[in-house]
């Protein structure tokens, strides 16, 4: 379906900067980020007439209620969407509209010297005839996740001018900081009270996630032994060496540049030093929790054993878990995929459940009580100058989310 105040509520959001910065003390982490919450999204969702809208201060985030309009009782459904967008130049965002794309030409980006080519982004050529959004060359378009924002919004505005269609209370969150993985840790799952959630905040038509990494970080401090060169025998430690050292001993194929698909890894992503003192920090990504067990396990044998040859703790390991896979613990609740996976159908979709080689807010969501898959908004090559959008796509996010709806009061019943 055609949704008139879906572009120009798109255009008018991307255009309002809210970028988020993993540098900040605040939280949220910019002022900006906070303005266009409580001075856009809030304002355009009282105009709508929603119930129960507030900024919860301490999570950072809008709060809205489309009440029920059945007499019976319907578990509660929310949808989350953030506010914040990716670390890209996101000053004075320009969004070009290029309608009826024919599938093959190269689209330019405003008058920049880039362009999106479908040789370079095969995804282009399955929007022939549609109407594709992009950024003008110097900025990102912010589509991640602005796309889920305008989306959610205007599902409510559906809901609210269309009585007919009827559906239990849902709840609407509007949240921060997801770009710099901070902002979920904050959520009032209380205050939202949702019985479970989506995220809107995803690619192409059909892309449904509810598998992710479950992931850990590890930091390592090295303390060497700097002596003159010309008499190190048998003395000098030199703590890049032992960085070094240390890294060889890792599965040489479990690194990012040589997996994919179902397959983890140890991700090396920053290694300083000196002779006298060495730095390295790791990701490391499984998507199985046993496996990530292995994996920090084998990082602690490693350590332990090079300190032993040492003779002391020359090496200091630091560890701690960052998120786990939700899928773990969405397999008690599979009725809840099963609800987006049945609203897709009903749209004809092509379900897409390939995991996320990534976190989502919802993962965290998840193991805080609140079982939180996440459904497409229609964003391309998100995080940088080539992001787009596509307007058909969005309208039919707003489709789904509308089915869904009906379906969980109809299953109610
Ligand atoms: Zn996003």
């Amino acid at each position: 379906m055609e949704y008139p105040n879906l572009l120009p509520r798109f255009l008018k959001y991307v255009k309002v900067n809210s970028r988020s910065d993993e540098h900040s003390d605040r939280f949220p982490s910019t002022e900006r980020e906070e303005n266009f919450q409580k001075n856009v999204i809030m304002k355009d969702l009282e105009d709508l007439g929603l119930s129960d809208i507030h900024y919860n201060q301490k999570a950072g985030s809008v709060i809205a209620e489309i009440p029920s309009n059945v007499d019976y009782d319907v578990p509660v459904m929310g949808f989350l969407a953030h506010s914040d967008t990716a670390d890209f130049n996101s000053e004075n965002v320009k969004p070009q509209i290029h309608e009826n794309y024919d599938g093959k030409s190269k689209i330019q980006l405003g008058d920049s010297e880039f362009y999106l080519d479908p040789k370079v982004f095969p995804h282009l050529k399955n929007y022939k005839g549609q109407t594709i959004i992009t950024a003008s060359g110097d900025t990102l378009l912010g589509g991640d996740d602005k796309c889920g924002v305008s989306e959610l919004i205007t599902f409510a505005e559906y809901l609210m001018n269309h009585p007919e269609v009827k559906h239990g209370k849902i709840r609407l969150a509007f949240t921060p900081d997801e770009e710099i993985g901070t902002g979920a840790e904050h959520f009032d799952v209380k205050d939202f009270g949702a019985d479970f959630a989506f995220t809107v905040d995803g690619e192409a038509p059909g892309k449904l996630d509810w598998g992710t990494f479950s992931a850990a970080q590890f930091s390592l401090d090295i303390q060497g032994v700097n002596v003159h060169p010309a008499v190190a025998k048998g003395q000098m430690i030199n703590a890049v060496q032992v960085g070094i050292d240390f890294h060889n001993q890792l599965p040489e194929h479990d690194r990012p540049e040589h997996t994919d698909g179902r397959e983890g890894f140890f991700h090396l992503m920053s290694f300083n030093g000196t002779v006298d003192n060495a730095h390295l920090d790791y990701i490391i990504r499984d998507f199985e929790r046993d496996g990530l067990e292995e994996r920090k396990n084998l990082v602690k044998s490693i350590v332990d054993k090079m300190n032993a040859e040492f003779g002391t703790e020359r090496i200091k390991l630091k560890m701690w878990d960052q998120y786990y896979n939700m899928a773990d613990e969405l397999k008690k609740h599979m009725d809840i995929v099963d609800l987006a996976r049945d609203a897709y159908k009903a749209e004809g979709l092509k379900i897409n459940e390939d995991p996320v080689r990534g976190g989502t807010d919802g993962s965290q969501l998840t193991y805080m009580g609140l079982p939180c898959p996440n459904i497409f908004a229609g964003e391309e090559n998100m995080h940088g100058r080539y992001e787009y959008t596509v307007l058909e796509s969005m309208y039919k996010a707003v489709d789904v989310m509308i089915q869904m709806a009906e379906l969980n009061a109809e299953r109610a019943k």
